[in-house]
């Protein structure tokens, strides 16, 4: 078998250097991963919040196989089961209208994008408003509507159409607010801008300037969404709904796929040809999705990342007050962070040390995005990982 050695100058000779990963993957169960030297981990990284049932999942893998052999793919020439009874469950648990499948999150915004776009057509409006340190994906309208001046260097000109304001600074929205404005777009939780909630008052009072302004409300849940919050979309925290939303990373169990979703009122603004997608929602990837629904809802797991995401910051809370590095846990259930005063990556590398991965979020952030099937017993042993690390990199306080 290949080591990780051997597999990273493979890739350094024929895979685009967009990453800088340090290991090799080569199996999971559940919350814990091998890599090619054998070496176990305890994976609080879930793919980037991808595996909300854990890795390979005996349900979810039952049914990609089964479908496997079934039917992988058929194109949107034709109806597909999975994909209809994937739209119906999402329709039912999200805003009750109609759903757009794609391949992606950066897909199911630009698709959202395309959909305010058209709705705003008639009355000359097409500008979003969107929010500083925010992140929307890599395809040129998204990273366009994304407010990080490192993910938008070297590609201008960039897409028009998008203005930034303050996140949760209700004024400096409604500052640019115009005769263009068509929608405001932001995460409920910002998610590679650092593990940020919105608080309430500020979701429901961009609610109120859409209701006000005839306005759209996108929420992007692509990171935030299908519970790992504690409620299907983190959205649901503040009482309020948009008027559209984006789901991808955890939709497909690992499967490629995006969706958007809208209330009654946007789901008619799409006719056929103004948008599509060849892979979108095909057989496999919704029948993925529908295994990992019904595991969240038999197993209980958005209570369950509700109850397990309060205890990890609990645990979290002792070493910001023992270590002077350590500066703030934050998040909404088991989306996770902490902010640290100096390199992120540095601490994250000493958690790899330990056996533990995670994410970064910007320079100073760790993220934590564990399966939400997370055990106590899973959550403890991490924590204990990073006392060990942390006494490494900062001794005995
Ligand atoms: C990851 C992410 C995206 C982009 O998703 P891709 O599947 O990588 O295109 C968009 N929005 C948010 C909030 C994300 O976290």
């Amino acid at each position: 078998m290949s080591t990780n050695e051997e597999i990273a100058s493979l890739y350094s000779q024929y895979v685009m250097n967009t990453y800088v990963p340090s290991l090799t993957l080569v199996s999971g169960k559940g919350c814990k991963v091998k890599d090619a030297d054998r070496m176990q981990y305890l994976d609080f990284t879930g793919g980037i919040a991808v595996q909300a049932t854990g890795h390979c999942h005996p349900k979810v893998v039952a049914a990609i196989q089964d479908q496997a052999q079934t039917l992988v793919h058929c194109s949107n020439l034709f109806y597909n089961v999975n994909q209809c009874l994937l739209a119906k469950k999402l329709s039912e648990i999200g805003l009750g209208g109609k759903v757009f499948f794609c391949n992606s999150g950066a897909e199911a915004n630009e698709a959202m994008i395309k959909l305010a776009r058209l709705w705003g057509h008639e009355s000359g409006r097409y500008e979003v408003i969107c929010m500083q340190n925010s992140f929307h994906g890599r395809t040129l309208a998204t990273l366009s509507a994304t407010g990080q001046s490192k993910v938008q260097a070297g590609f201008d000109p960039l897409m028009i159409g998008f203005r930034f304001a303050e996140y949760n600074n209700l004024d400096s929205v409604k500052a640019l607010v115009g005769d263009k404005t068509v929608a405001i777009l932001l995460e409920a939780v910002q998610g590679e801008g650092g593990v940020l909630p919105a608080t309430d008052e500020f979701l429901r009072g961009v609610r109120a300037l859409c209701d006000e302004r005839n306005l759209l409300m996108l929420c992007d849940e692509v990171q935030c969404g299908m519970g790992r919050t504690g409620k299907w979309f983190a959205w649901e925290h503040a009482g309020i709904r948009p008027d559209a939303c984006t789901l991808a990373k955890a939709l497909g169990a690992g499967l490629p796929i995006g969706a958007l979703l809208a209330t009654p009122r946007l789901s008619n603004v799409f006719t056929p040809g103004s948008h599509g997608s060849t892979f979108g929602g095909n057989p496999l990837a919704t029948a993925a999705a529908l295994a990992q629904i019904q595991v969240i809802e038999e197993e209980g797991l958005i209570e369950h990342a509700d109850e397990m995401g309060r205890k990890f910051r609990e645990a979290l809370a002792p070493f910001v007050e023992k270590y002077d590095d350590l500066l703030e846990v934050r998040g909404r259930g088991l989306m996770v962070g902490l902010v640290v005063k100096g390199s992120a990556k540095e601490v994250a590398a000493a958690f790899r040390e330990q056996c533990l991965l995670c994410c970064v979020a910007g320079e100073h952030v760790l993220r934590f995005l564990p399966p939400l099937n997370v055990t106590e017993d899973e959550l403890e042993e991490g924590v204990e990982m990073m006392s060990y690390a942390f006494e490494e990199l900062y001794g005995e306080a």
